[in-house]
């Protein structure tokens, strides 16, 4: 009996999600065509390898919890994953080192100042957070090995557990990088001044480097979104990214921190954890239900893709996805739900 009436709910729970699948790829359709006109907004240029990027490409993906893909646009061709790759690297730290030391190490409090300001916290020294440079430079310092190679394989195979496919690193971006990235380096001999980074500092700018200069595509945030809205797992491959007990580590500091200094504006309008790149991806977790990415590498004055920010607005309008909307009522948190 108890097992029939499981059988029926899952059958109520399926025909949902086939009867929001349709209207959401139709949905998607329709951002993708009310907003691939809009040409506001610049790409990132001081890595000058970024410069070259197509201005006109834009994709949105939605991967849901259950392994389903929405795309639409251009979701093949491959950028670097840039800033979204702190999200990744934090919790491969945590992992690592563990919540207690990582926080001796790096805060999580929003900064309000740009992504590359060369601050600490005044009184502990730390970085601010993960999400800004000097914090997830920190982060990165943090990742095991008992070399740099070793240390590298690793992000990569983090990578490959979120994405389900092999990375690689695109040597043009990150020499690009590396060769002009003083203020990143700055921040690397403050935080060795207070003693919030080991040693080898070129080796911790090369990993943070060739961490941010992995290439991706929409699709591919969009399933790595999905293994957080997922507990950790990858919803496709099924296998285990992140160990779930950080996930809410992860998600918190996204959700205060990841929209550079529009992180608070995100976080009342949008109201979903989120992190953005100056390649032009934004990644959003809706927790238990889906990730949603986007790409379209024209940036508003704070680094965040405008294309991006607006596609992301209306899904949530549309859906009902801001965490604290109980006047919408659409948080709806059976399984499989996500209208
Ligand atoms: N690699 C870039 C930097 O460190 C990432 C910045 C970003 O995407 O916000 O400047």
């Amino acid at each position: 009996m108890v097992h029939s009436e499981n059988r029926e709910s899952e059958n109520i729970e399926s025909k949902k999600i086939e009867s929001v699948a349709p209207s959401l790829q139709l949905f998607l359709d329709d951002l993708h065509c009310k907003y691939k006109s809009l040409g506001d907004g610049a790409v990132a240029n001081y890595i000058p390898e970024l410069s070259k990027v197509n201005p006109d490409l834009f994709s949105i993906c939605v991967a849901t919890v259950d392994g389903e893909v929405y795309q639409v646009g251009d979701f093949n061709p491959l950028f670097t994953i840039q800033s979204i790759s702190k999200v990744f690297a934090y919790g491969l730290a945590l992992e690592d080192c563990g919540r207690d030391y990582v926080l001796t190490r790096i805060g999580v409090e929003p900064t309000g100042d740009a992504f590359n300001a060369i601050i600490l916290d005044e009184q502990s020294k730390r970085p601010y957070n993960p999400m800004v440079n000097a914090g997830a430079i920190a982060t990165t310092s943090l990742i095991k090995g008992k070399n740099a190679t070793e240390r590298l394989n690793r992000l990569l195979d983090m990578y490959r557990r979120y994405i389900g496919r092999d990375v690689f690193v695109d040597i043009s971006v990150f020499t690009s990088e590396r060769s002009t990235g003083h203020r990143n380096r700055a921040m690397a001999h403050l935080m060795l001044n207070f003693g919030m980074i080991d040693g080898h500092i070129e080796e911790a700018l090369d990993l943070y480097f060739q961490q941010c200069a992995v290439m991706v595509n929409c699709r591919d945030l969009a399933v790595m979104a999905a293994a957080l809205a997922n507990k950790g797992v990858n919803p496709v491959t099924g296998e285990q990214a992140v160990d779930s007990r950080y996930i809410k580590d992860i998600l918190s500091v996204m959700y205060t921190c990841g929209m550079y200094n529009f992180a608070g504006e995100w976080a009342y309008k949008i109201g979903i954890p989120a992190k953005s790149g100056v390649s032009g991806g934004i990644i959003a977790v809706v927790p238990g239900k889906m990730g949603i990415a986007v790409f379209s590498p024209l940036l508003d004055s704070r680094g965040n893709s405008v294309r991006g920010v607006k596609v992301c607005e209306e899904l949530s309008q549309k859906f009902g996805l801001h965490m604290f909307d109980c006047a919408g009522g659409s948080l709806n948190l059976t399984k499989n739900g996500f209208n």
